[in-house]
């Protein structure tokens, strides 16, 4: 990877293919795409049961296409082979296997870094995450009756409580280091170095560690989670158990609407972040693309329509 990029698209389904097809095609340089799954189109993939009809008019919904991609009603399998071909075709960057954590704005650029620790810069940013992304969940099964106290992000701890944060990236340590100025926090990983994370997330760690506001539980794993009276009671695989009040699961797969939080982009009511007519977010040089912008789903064609509306947006700022 280069340090810098003109355009960084975060997810490799039809909006964001469709935006770096549509940045080739008007000769803009330096544009890199970052998809989480190991190939392109993981909805589609992972999703659609195999032969599926695909339409292009999805449930009524007729579109114009707009753009250079020429889609129409198809299969599952038909629709992944048109775009292997035109991503084949455009070259362009792409790196599979790669969830892009944050995106932060510093000074004229974005700041985005990787899962697995890599940073660059750029000075648009297309996000085309869509809605089916869903985090990590452990192994071992988790209480139903513990739902509201085994949570997947930090949104509904209180003050006060005892927690449990399990794993080892940066956003357990940010959870862990934050939520221990105002709560009791044991912070558990199953290996015993913390090598994915960036050096302030280290830095901040290590503080912690010292004025023990993070109690650490490192090199030791979960192995199972039972209901007592209420609160998770947690069996670790050094024979020691513990009962908290509640337990954050940071183990990868942010879900959208959190992703979108930590951009810092304004969300209407429904999570849908706010746009402009160009797709512009809240945060200048941000676009929106595909399914995140509707709150019930959009299709295939919307998706490479707002591609080709983004790029032409932004070849006229470059
Ligand atoms: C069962 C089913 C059937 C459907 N049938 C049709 C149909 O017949 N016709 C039609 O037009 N539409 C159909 N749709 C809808 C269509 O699939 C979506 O509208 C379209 O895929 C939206 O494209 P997108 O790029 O917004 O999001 P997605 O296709 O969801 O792509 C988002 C991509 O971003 C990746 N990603 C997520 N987070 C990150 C991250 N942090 N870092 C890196 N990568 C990330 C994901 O892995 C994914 O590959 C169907 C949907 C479903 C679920």
């Amino acid at each position: 990877m280069k340090e810098f990029y003109n355009i960084a698209i975060i997810g490799g389904g039809p909006g964001g293919i469709a935006s770096a097809v549509e940045s080739v095609i008007l000769g803009i340089q330096d544009v890199i795409l970052f998809e989480k799954g190991d190939g392109h189109s993981t909805t589609i993939r992972k999703f659609y049961k195999d032969k599926k009809r695909v339409d292009k008019d999805y449930k009524g919904q007729k579109i114009e296409l707009n753009g250079n991609i020429y889609f129409c009603d198809g299969t599952k399998e038909s629709t992944l082979d048109l775009f292997d071909k035109i991503i084949k075709e455009n070259c362009f960057e792409v790196h599979f296997n790669t969830e892009v954590e944050s995106i932060k704005k510093k000074g004229d650029l974005f700041a985005i870094q990787t899962a697995n620790n890599a940073t660059i810069k750029a000075k648009f940013i297309v996000i085309s995450i869509g809605k089916m992304g869903q985090p990590n969940k452990p192994s071992y099964p988790l209480p139903s009756s513990l739902k509201n106290v085994i949570n997947f992000n930090a949104n509904t701890t209180q003050d006060g409580e005892k927690i449990l944060v399990v794993g080892g990236g940066n956003s357990a340590v940010e959870y862990a280091c934050v939520l221990s100025q105002t709560n009791p926090i044991t912070l558990n990983y199953r290996r015993t170095e913390f090598s994915r994370i960036n050096e302030t997330n280290q830095d901040n760690l290590n503080v912690c560690l010292q004025s023990q506001k993070i109690t650490p539980k490192f090199g030791i794993d979960i192995q199972k989670i039972e209901d007592e009276k209420g609160k998770p009671k947690v069996y670790f695989t050094d024979d020691s158990s513990e009962i908290f009040d509640r337990i954050i699961y940071a183990i990868g797969g942010i879900a959208p609407i959190d992703f979108l939080k930590k951009c810092n982009l304004q969300l209407n009511e429904d999570g849908t972040p706010i746009v402009g007519d160009d797709h512009q977010s809240s945060v200048d040089g941000i676009y929106i693309a595909g399914d995140i912008l509707f709150k019930n789903g959009g299709s295939i064609a919307a998706a490479l329509n707002h591609g080709f509306h983004i790029i032409q947006s932004i070849k006229a700022r470059l």
